[in-house]
Formats: structure tokens, C-alpha cells, sequence
């Protein structure tokens, strides 16, 4: 169950609305990545209705390592556990295990590989991380994928990618299996396919068009943003989005900075989620319309000025750069917790004023006017 209803076009970039069983979506819409079922910086769920998140993603593979998949269930799934009733969105896993885990052994099966945290022996693979997504009783769930080292040769990609559709028809029928069961939390769970073929523009064309076919909830381009150029991903983008469903949602998965999103939208793209403004915020690296800021810079010491003017933050609206400074100096939790929040919101609502620009046919302009600002550099 789930309606996609483009509200607006402005070149390629849509403005939409996705109905869910946990409420709409606008897009284009930024989640807030919460790994463990939290923000890292000590951000509550209540924080989170303060900001303008809309969805919050959490990340398979770690709750299936802790606290397990079964626990939440038996606490009444995510939204429960977590005390968050607006959409959800889950990764598959796959890309934890490609990328944390230790000694991983792949097979047609899925994949035998070693907790990061005991080295315990897990086998995941496309059935298993759909149960797991269906205890965990997210809106959206993600199909189960390899995204492929980068780089790495033609033959390895073909052979990767081939595997990854193999997965998705498996994933696709376990879901559909899943969402039929009487115990099952959320029965209209919808599930994403991901789009795979790191660079090789061919090999992506050909995929997207396969599993556009598949008839799925939603598109996503993963395996980006892992060590190409920014002008490889947008030209990856360029060439693959006309190939997915436009009347289905798009989702640039783990991208990216400010102008990756803006650029990102003008292909086509509606959903984005990336470690930046939680990571960045609890190193002191703060996010503007004129770029990124170091707050543990010494010039800040007595300066009285909120992070960002005119920002409607928690942090902006009370706390001076001075005082924040000294927060992160004296390692307060507070000042990691003041700038995460201050990220974020910021993240959600640089998706507020893309809607509205797209609402009002003029993205173009802001696209313009935004990336120029940006370079200006935000230490003022
Ligand atoms: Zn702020």
C-alpha cells in the first residue's frame, strides 16, 4: 500500500508525495540516519519531531547484531521500540557486510561472514534480510544487495550485478510472503530495489531497465559516492535515471554533501540519506547556506553570534559559537549533541526550500543561486 503522486515537475526534478501506513512523505525529502535505532550525538526521538525530520533510517545489520531482530519484534517492532510513529526506512544489510564485517565468504546463497562486534558467524543472505526487516517492521525495507568494490573489474561487476537481480526476485518473494503472515507487524511493508554497476554506465542502464520491470515500491542507485568523482556520480545519475520508473520513488542512497543533494535532485532523485551532518556535527564541523564551519576554530572563542543567522535550531535559537566552542573543548556532551541538532536541521530544511523552489518553477535559479553560495566558505 503506498501512492506516489508527483505534485510538480521542474526539469527532471520532482516534487512528490508518498503515502505510507506510518504517514506522507514529501519529497524531495533528506532521513535521518539513526544507525542503532538513535542519531549518534545523543539525539532522542523527540528531538527529531523539533527538526523537521520526516524519516528516520535505521540500519539493519546493526540491530540485527544488537539488540536482535527478535528483541524488537518482541517489543512491538521499530516504531514502537523507538517511539517513532512517522515513516522508517531500513537498509538491507548488505552493505554492513561488505563494508564492516570481517572474513566474508559470498555464495549464490548470500553471504557467510563474522560479527564486527564477538566475530560470531552470521549467514545473511536475500530471505534472511528480509525477515529480519520484517521483525523490525519498518515502512520501508531494502533489498538485499552486493554493492561491489570500487573499483573493481567489468567481469567482477557483470557478475555481481547479475547475482544482485538473482537477489532481488528472491527478496521480492520472501517479502510478499512475509507481508501475508498473521503475526507480521507491518503487513504493508514495501520493499526498494537497488540499482548496481558502479561505473560502467552500460551495465546500469541494462539493470535499471531489468528491475524496473519487477514492478517494486521504490528505485534505489546504490554502490555511489564510494570513491568516484562527483562528476562520475552525477553522470552515472544522468544516464540511469531515465531508465527507472518515474512514477515510482528514486532514492541516491549514502549521498552526500549539500550540492551532491542539489545536483541529486535535478536527476531526478527523491530520497537521500548520508552520515554527514550527525558524523561532521560531532567532530565540530558545522553546515551553512555559505558553506561548512570548524567550530573549534580559535576565532570563535568570543564570538556571540548563533552558528548560522536567522537558523530556527535548538541551538541557534539559545547558544552563542562561543559558548558552543567551549562545550566541544571541555568535551560536554552538549556541544556534539548542539551541533548534530543544528546539522540536521539544517539538512532537513535545505529539503524544504528544494521543495519549494521545485513548487514554484524556479530551480533552476536556486540550484544556481545555492552551489555559488556554498563555495563562499561558511568561517565568517
Ligand atoms: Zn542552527
Amino acid at each position: 500500500m503506498m501512492d506516489y503522486k508527483i505534485i510538480k515537475k521542474c526539469g527532471r526534478a520532482k516534487r512528490a508525495e508518498v503515502k505510507t501506513v506510518h504517514g506522507t512523505i514529501q519529497t524531495p525529502v533528506f532521513m535521518n540516519v539513526g544507525t542503532a535505532a538513535a542519531i549518534k550525538g545523543g539525539i532522542s526521538t523527540e528531538d527529531l519531531q523539533g527538526i523537521g525530520t520526516q524519516v528516520e533510517l535505521s540500519n539493519t545489520y546493526h540491530l540485527h547484531v544488537r539488540p536482535g531482530d527478535e528483541v524488537v519484534k518482541k517489543m512491538g517492532g521499530l516504531h514502537k521500540f523507538m517511539v517513532w510513529d512517522k515513516p522508517i526506512l531500513t537498509d538491507s544489510g548488505g552493505f554492513q557486510v561488505f563494508s564492516l564485517a570481517g572474513l566474508r565468504k559470498i555464495k549464490e546463497e548470500g553471504v557467510h561472514f563474522q560479527s564486527h562486534i564477538d566475530g560470531h558467524k552470521i549467514f545473511m543472505g536475500p530471505e534472511e534480510s528480509m525477515q529480519i526487516q520484517s521483525n523490525l517492521a519498518s515502512t520501508i525495507a531494502m533489498a538485499f544487495d552486493e554493492c561491489a568494490p570500487h573499483p573493481c573489474t567489468r567481469d567482477y561487476m557483470e557478475k555481481s550485478v547479475a547475482r544482485t537481480t538473482r537477489w532481488l526476485a528472491r527478496c521480492q518473494k520472501e517479502m510478499k510472503r512475509l507481508n501475508s503472515l498473521p503475526d507480521t507487524i507491518n503487513p504493508n511493508q514495501l520493499l526498494f530495489g537497488i540499482n548496481q554497476g558502479g561505473t560502467f554506465e552500460d551495465i546500469r542502464i541494462e539493470h535499471a531497465k531489468e528491475i524496473s520491470e519487477m514492478n517494486l515500491d521504490g528505485y534505489a542507485v546504490g554502490g555511489l559516492a564510494v570513491g568516484e568523482s562527483h562528476e562520475e556520480m552525477y553522470h552515472i545519475l544522468d544516464v540511469t535515471v531515465p531508465h527507472l520508473p518515474e512514477n515510482k520513488p528514486t532514492y541516491l542512497m549514502g549521498v552526500g554533501t549539500p550540492a551532491n543533494i542539489i545536483e541529486g535532485v535535478d536527476r531526478g532523485i527523491d530520497f537521500f540519506d548520508c552520515v554527514y551532518p550527525s558524523r561532521n556535527g560531532r567532530h565540530a564541523h558545522v553546515y551553512t547556506h555559505y558553506g561548512k564551519m570548524n567550530l573549534s576554530n580559535a576565532k570563535y572563542e568570543l564570538d556571540e553570534r548563533p552558528i548560522e543567522e536567522g537558523c530556527g535550531c535548538p541551538a541557534c535559537r539559545t547558544y552563542s559559537r562561543a559558548y558552543i566552542r567551549h562545550l566541544l573543548k571541555a568535551k560536554e556532551m552538549l556541544g556534539m549533541r548542539l551541533c548534530v541538532l543544528h546539522n540536521l536541521y539544517y539538512y532537513n530544511h535545505l529539503m524544504e526550500d528544494i521543495r519549494h523552489a521545485i513548487e514554484n518553477d524556479d530551480y533552476a535559479n536556486y540550484k544556481k543561486d545555492a552551489l555559488e553560495k556554498l563555495t563562499w566558505g561558511g568561517e565568517n
